[in-house]
């Protein structure tokens, strides 16, 4: 994977700290070659096609700069929370902010609460919350990447440990037939090595994510610096 890359950050046009040329700036004068805004969208967002505009608008020597947008997970179909219609956009970070339900978004609490009263099962969340991912991956409009998989998991009360097997057999032979790229994610410090073991086996393509929110931020990998420590090879 390319270490020099960073597809996932976040600018004050959203709920970072810095504008996008700062940023611009800040990607140039790092060791990076390949920097990503990806600011979080919603289905009602009106401002994409002028963001879009103003990431095309950088320009920095040696650096490839692409513009993407983050995207939560609303239901078990796959619906993403992106506005209908958008064009030219690089790539979409797929991202687990909720707990994707039937018919919509539940809160990671409710879940919780619901695995403590005996009312859920773990494993039948997990498949869930797999399903729903690699839904999602497959109607994605724009090249997609999972961001911070299963970030979701520890605020129901779940680790990534009771991923079964199997489960996770299928969610990385899935997304290397879809094509899904995989974010290593600095800031949740996700997926774990296991999960990220498999999905190499797999051969699923992965990238690395800061989740910057300021521009100091941007580049930042150390968790996948520890990974790669552990001799896993991404
Ligand atoms: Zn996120
Ligand atoms: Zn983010």
């Amino acid at each position: 994977m390319d270490r020099t890359a960073d597809w996932h950050t976040h600018s004050c046009l959203t709920d970072g700290a810095d504008e996008p040329e700062r940023m611009a700036r800040a990607a140039a004068a790092s060791r990076l070659t390949t920097w990503g805004l990806s600011d979080h969208v919603r289905s009602d967002s009106t401002w994409v096609p002028g963001y879009i505009q103003r990431v095309r608008q950088l320009h920095a020597e040696d650096l490839i700069i692409r513009c993407g947008v983050e995207a939560k997970i609303l239901d078990v179909r796959g619906r993403l929370d992106l506005p209908n219609g958008l064009t030219g956009l690089d790539y979409v970070l797929i991202a687990d902010h909720q707990f994707p339900g039937a018919t919509g978004p539940i809160s990671p609490y409710e879940i919780k609460v619901g695995l403590a009263s005996g009312e859920l099962e773990a494993s039948a969340v997990i498949e869930q919350l797999v399903d729903a991912t690699l839904a999602a991956a497959m109607a994605c409009p724009f090249p997609p990447i999972l961001a911070h998989l299963f970030s979701v998991l520890p605020k129901c009360g779940l680790s990534e440990d009771e991923v079964g097997a199997d489960t996770l057999t299928r969610l990385a032979t899935e997304s290397h037939g879809i094509g899904v790229r995989v974010e290593v994610n600095e800031k949740w410090r996700c997926p774990s090595p296991r999960v990220l073991r498999r999905l190499v086996e797999a051969e699923v393509e992965l990238t690395a994510g800061s989740d910057a929110h300021r521009y100091q931020d941007i580049g930042m990998h150390d968790y996948l610096d520890e990974v790669l420590m552990l001799g896993q090879e991404v």
